[in-house]
């Protein structure tokens, strides 16, 4: 700011001060917005939604040039893949905020190489926001909750199987497009809710339930591979689909399964059908997703609309 010139009376002065008030503020607002811009090499990067929830997927949606060889993100110090997605140009990642995430402002970085290894790089602000997760209280019989001896450790070694499950890592993308409901049907029980089940508190709800009909049909929510078909202590009968980049999304409390363990299916697949298997007051589909071990609202998925 070499030609500003100094003979300005005190007055002009404030102004060029609050000139370049104004100015030094223009580069936050621009991040806050959801975009990011580097200088030099640079990658256009966004996210959908801009601002981001406790416990929501992020679509990052990255331009830069056609030639691209190589590209990965990175988000709290943890690689993510990103891939061209279905519009010319356009890279897409997703991110999962896990519901237990601190609210705070985060970075995402995005490096990227084309063929004459030139390297190409972009940063993005993404602010997360917190969520004041409602409080259900349930009541149900008391060998449900208070589990000993041999329900004990069934439930113990479900639990280490699921962990094992969600650790594995597909690097093949099988979800493709917009992400679907796997059931019509009223939300009886919102993602997140803090559970008192018989007076005391207990895990809180990491997915939603749909209210329907015994019987109805579960639909996949997206393409993928079936990595789970069994009949679980507190979910039933369970399906889980594996749609690669460590997305995961899982149908609990069928009646019926109608697909085994390694079945590829498509969007829109018969999976089984609804049901009140397992710990259960009635039926409906507990529809839930973890994306490389975040726990995420189901619906926030649908809100991306890829
Ligand atoms: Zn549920």
């Amino acid at each position: 700011m070499t030609n500003i010139r100094i003979s300005y009376h005190t007055k002009e002065i404030d102004k060029v001060k609050l000139f370049l008030v104004v100015l030094s503020f223009i580069p936050v607002f621009l991040l806050s917005t959801g975009k990011g811009l580097d200088a030099e090499n640079s990658l256009n990067i966004e996210s959908l939604p801009g601002v981001l929830k406790q416990g929501e997927v992020c679509l990052i949606k990255v331009s830069g040039p056609d030639s691209l060889k190589s590209i990965y993100g990175e988000f709290r110090g943890e690689r993510f893949p990103i891939a061209l997605g279905e519009h010319n140009g356009i890279y897409e990642g997703l991110i999962g905020i896990d519901m237990g995430t601190k609210p705070a402002t985060y970075e995402v970085k995005v490096v990227a190489r084309n063929g004459d290894g030139k390297v190409y790089s972009g940063r993005l602000s993404l602010k997360v926001e917190k969520v004041v997760f409602e409080t259900q209280e349930l009541s149900l019989p008391s060998h449900l909750v208070d589990l000993k001896g041999k329900d004990l450790e069934r439930v113990k070694k479900e639990a280490k199987q699921l962990q094992t499950l969600f650790q594995s890592f597909r690097e093949e993308r099988l979800w493709r497009g917009a992400f679907i409901r796997p059931v019509e049907g009223e939300l009886s029980g919102t993602f997140g809710l803090n559970r008192i089940i018989n007076g005391k508190q207990r895990s809180p709800h990491t997915g939603v339930d749909l209210k329907a009909e015994e019987g109805t049909p579960v639909l996949a929510s997206n393409s993928g591979m079936v990595v789970l078909v069994d009949e679980l202590f507190f979910t039933g009968k369970s399906v889980i689909l594996d749609h690669g980049w460590g997305l995961y999304s899982m149908y609990f409390h069928l009646s019926e399964v109608r697909v085994k363990k390694g079945d590829r299916v498509d969007t829109g697949a018969m999976l089984g059908r609804v049901g009140s298997t397992g710990r259960s007051t009635g039926p409906h589909l507990h529809w839930g997703i973890k994306l490389n071990g975040a726990r995420v609202d189901p619906l926030s998925l649908l809100r991306l609309g890829t």
